[in-house]
């Protein structure tokens, strides 16, 4: 079982499900030659797929295309089911840095055969968290800088202002398709500049007033 690192808190929190939203970013939907969609594009990874800050990513050996993904990630304090748009905010209790790690050769397969994204999404070391800045110490502006670097030169660079879903509209959306409980995160998409890392490659991600992470790719 894997648990939440907050910045000023000891509270041992289990992490549970993941939800991840693509294509959140114009930008990026169009980099990888997709439509800006009308509805989040929601997918999971699994809780056993964490890292913090400081470990390594394991480059999966079936493929030969692993990619960063930068992204704000919120974490959820408390149960809801069919949030207002209040409950929704007021259910977000803290954010954190992620690396949302995608197996690009993989994904680009299954989406050309209309199967599950899965594989390439959840694996071991995929989801890389920084420690978590609770609520009540940050309230996020929506305007932070979020950047991400490749052995010291930069590849992704935009703001949170470019997010096509703002963070609480994408936890309304979600908490009217399943059930959100605390301890469960939501990754909320990547901006544009996401690109291949190979083995010894080390990467620094960070959002501006939120915090920082790094990682180094490993066998
Ligand atoms: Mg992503």
């Amino acid at each position: 079982m894997k648990f939440l690192k907050f910045k000023n808190s000891n509270e041992q929190v289990p992490i549970g499900k993941l939800v991840c939203v693509g294509r959140n970013y114009a930008a990026h939907a169009k980099e990888l030659g997709n439509e800006v969609p009308e509805f989040p594009v929601i997918f999971l990874k699994a809780a056993s797929n964490v890292i913090y800050s400081g470990q390594s990513v394991i480059h999966p050996k079936y493929s030969n295309n692993l990619h960063h993904e930068v992204e704000l990630v919120l974490y959820i304090g408390e149960t809801i089911k069919n949030a207002n748009d209040d409950e929704a905010e007021n259910a977000i209790y803290g954010y954190a840095v992620g690396l949302d790690m995608t197996l690009r050769d993989l994904q680009f397969e299954f989406m050309k055969k209309g199967d599950p994204w899965t594989l390439s999404k959840s694996f071991d070391t995929s989801a890389v968290l920084s420690d978590f800045i609770l609520k009540k110490d940050y309230k996020l502006k929506g305007n932070e800088n979020i950047s991400l670097s490749v052995n010291g030169t930069i590849r992704q660079n935009s703001s949170l202002k470019n997010m096509l879903f703002p963070p609480s509209k994408i936890v309304k959306y979600v908490s009217e398709k399943m059930t959100l409980e605390k301890g469960d995160l939501i990754f909320t998409g990547t901006p544009e500049g996401v690109g291949r890392v190979v083995v010894g490659d080390k990467i620094f991600a960070q959002i501006e007033n939120i915090g920082s992470l790094e990682t180094t790719i490993a066998e």
